[in-house]
């Protein structure tokens, strides 16, 4: 048991539920998460009574099985828990639960709830009165959300590759669990795969593959459950400094090092920054191209898309991202989904300081600049779609999927926020404060509320006229962007504006006028473009010219496709339909099947590419498509 667990739970008001635990029917489901709610203990997308039990530390034993696409074995939870509390209630989805035990192996009684789309069915387990442990066994199904099983052809050196996504609430679906950011344990697992294949946790992990097959993994500071993370594949591991290094398919392991050769000094600057790295070894696993996000948080283990390695180090800001997360987010936790901007709105900030400290300030202002214009966009497809409310930094995500509160503004709005304090305070208190915050909080849940108040007490309050100068309150409970958010200014895409003052106009752009450009250059060019006078003859100069439909650079390629789309480009349309098969990423996915999906041409083209590359997709990313499609 982490101390930090026993500390938090402590701490934690003991506010009487009146509820019984039972096997939950769909109206008691809402009911067990309105009384956790209410509480305010516990989270609106979990089942778990978190005011009677805290499952504290977890042992896993897990055997892979490429054959079935299935996990089975065990999981056993060490509770923490009140002396009147009598039932155990775990979040799980679409798992087959065989037996549950207590620590002397006498078999408790377990319920199964009615199944919700979204937030699975609730595991009652009835404790016996001294119960301290409780063995669950239990087999996931093929169909885990979590999981993505490849087969061979589907990876570089084609083996079999299985890896998993848990945020925000997908790791009910492969281990029964508290499932709410605000909890927090530590683990140890043994996972038995085919012995020519390699295991990784978000743990201390093994360098090589052995003979058996089976490895043991430890993970002794706290996480969240959205942290728990397996992949096996044919993995090797090449170190890229004293506490870093990457993993990936033999095939991508030396492309991976050279791109990320700046890792160490990207760790070296953030603890220059915010203080020390906590967790140890940090290494970043390169999946195969159907990982559905950038990058992935896992402790210890950032999991990371291939689309990133750009033979340049243009697209490295992600990294920087996934590392910083290991002092927001990973350290300081946001409590429930709805506080979702407290992890990523200040893993922006953090990253971009990261990124200034190691390219300069001009480049920093470069990607502060794009964020901008992205969060802009968020913001008018959001109030277009009437969800004007999710403009808020607080969200009110109850009863809805958490992976609807994934939007820029949790990212870019949070990150401005943040840049508005700084610009009011500056830089020197501001970090002085953060540092505080991260050191003072780490291992512990944080609530939009709390951060508020600490904010006030640490920093605000002792400066005169800094709360009415940055209107906390209207950032994170108020819509669009507020009024006083710094001004953004990068010389390097202020020239781009003139080349597009021309070029909107039916102007030309030539080789000379770009021989300099980076990747932030083309995408800010790109986006510039008013398609309303865009000709089919700059289209065809623009491809002619810089070979834009044939680019390797996922970003670039991307920003062209949605132009393509748009203007109905059909040179474009085999390479979009080779993008769309061989990358997950949604991030990519989701503008190009949404712009397809506008004509009726474009949406029935659309499902005839989806039909081919769904096996390819992660069901975070699939299910996002299918939205769009029906
Ligand atoms: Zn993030």
């Amino acid at each position: 048991m982490n101390p930090n667990t026993i500390v938090g739970l402590k701490r934690t008001i003991w506010v009487f539920s009146l509820f019984l635990l039972c096997t939950c029917n769909s109206k008691e489901y809402k009911n067990n998460m309105d009384t956790n709610k209410r509480a305010g203990l516990g989270d609106p997308h979990s089942f778990a009574n978190l005011d009677e039990v805290i499952a504290g530390h977890a042992s896993l034993d897990l055997k892979v099985d490429f054959n079935t696409k299935t996990l089975s074995g065990t999981c056993t939870w060490t509770l923490n828990r009140r002396a009147t509390c009598d039932s155990l209630v775990l979040d799980t989805r679409d798992l087959t639960i065989h037996n549950v035990y207590q620590d002397d192996g006498t078999p408790c009684a377990f319920s199964l709830g009615a199944k919700h789309e979204t937030f699975g069915q609730a595991l009652t387990i009835k404790l016996p009165k001294n119960a301290k442990k409780i063995l669950i066994s239990y087999t996931t199904s093929p169909e885990a959300a979590a999981l993505q099983w490849l087969d061979p052809q589907q990876t570089a050196g084609e083996d079999p590759f299985l890896f998993s996504q848990s945020q925000a609430i997908l790791a009910r679906s492969w281990v029964p669990c508290q499932d709410a950011p605000g909890v927090k344990f530590t683990y140890d697992a043994k996972i038995t795969c085919p012995p020519n294949l390699l295991a990784l946790m978000s743990a201390e992990n093994p360098k090589e593959k052995n003979n058996s097959g089976v490895y043991n993994f430890k993970m002794e500071q706290a996480i969240s459950s959205y942290l728990l993370a397996l992949a096996v594949g044919n993995l090797e591991f090449k170190s890229t400094g004293r506490n870093s290094g990457v993993y990936a398919e033999p095939a991508m392991l030396q492309k991976s090092v050279n791109e990320f050769e700046d890792m160490q000094h990207m760790i070296d600057s953030a603890e220059a920054l915010y203080g020390p790295y906590k967790w140890g070894q940090y290494d970043v696993l390169v999946l195969p191209p159907s990982f559905p996000f950038g990058g992935m948080e896992n402790p210890r283990l950032t999991f990371a898309t291939p689309t990133i390695l750009a033979g340049d180090k243009s697209l490295v800001s992600l990294i920087a991202h996934e590392l910083a997360h290991s002092w927001s987010g990973n350290l300081v936790t946001n409590k429930t989904w709805n506080d979702f901007w407290l992890n990523e709105g200040f893993t922006v900030y953090f990253e971009q300081r990261i990124m200034e400290k190691i390219y300069g300030t001009e480049y920093e202002r470069m990607l502060t600049t794009l964020g901008f214009g992205e969060l802009q966009n968020t913001i008018q497809r959001l109030n277009k779609a009437g969800k004007r409310k999710d403009t808020h930094l607080y969200l009110n995500l109850e009863n809805r999927d958490p992976d609807e509160g994934l939007t820029d503004v949790a990212y870019e709005k949070g990150r401005f926020f943040l840049q508005t304090i700084e610009s009011f305070v500056g830089r020197k208190k501001f970090d002085n404060f953060l540092k505080q915050y991260f050191t003072e909080n780490a291992f512990k849940p944080m609530s939009t509320q709390d951060f508020l108040d600490y904010l006030d007490k640490h920093l605000l309050d002792t400066l005169s006229g800094a709360e009415d100068s940055i209107k906390p309150h209207m950032w994170v409970y108020g819509p669009g962007i507020p009024g006083n958010i710094p001004k953004v200014k990068s010389h390097a895409l202020d020239k781009i504006d003139n080349l597009l003052l021309t070029f909107n106009k039916g102007g030309n752009l030539t080789k000379k006028e770009t021989q300099d450009w980076t990747t932030h250059h083309w995408l800010y060019f790109l986006r510039g473009i008013e398609l309303e006078n865009l000709s089919n003859k700059q289209m065809k100069m623009l491809d002619t010219n810089f070979q834009l439909t044939n680019g390797s650079n996922a970003e670039i390629l991307c920003d062209w496709f949605k132009i393509a789309i748009e203007k109905e480009y059909k040179t474009a349309y085999p390479a979009i339909r080779k993008f769309l098969i061989g990358v997950g990423r949604r991030k990519f996915l989701t503008p190009l099947y949404e712009r397809l999906a506008q004509t009726e041409e474009g949406k029935a083209w659309a499902k005839e590419v989806f039909i081919e590359a769904k096996p390819g997709y992660h069901a975070v990313s699939y299910q996002s498509i299918e939205e769009i499609l029906e």
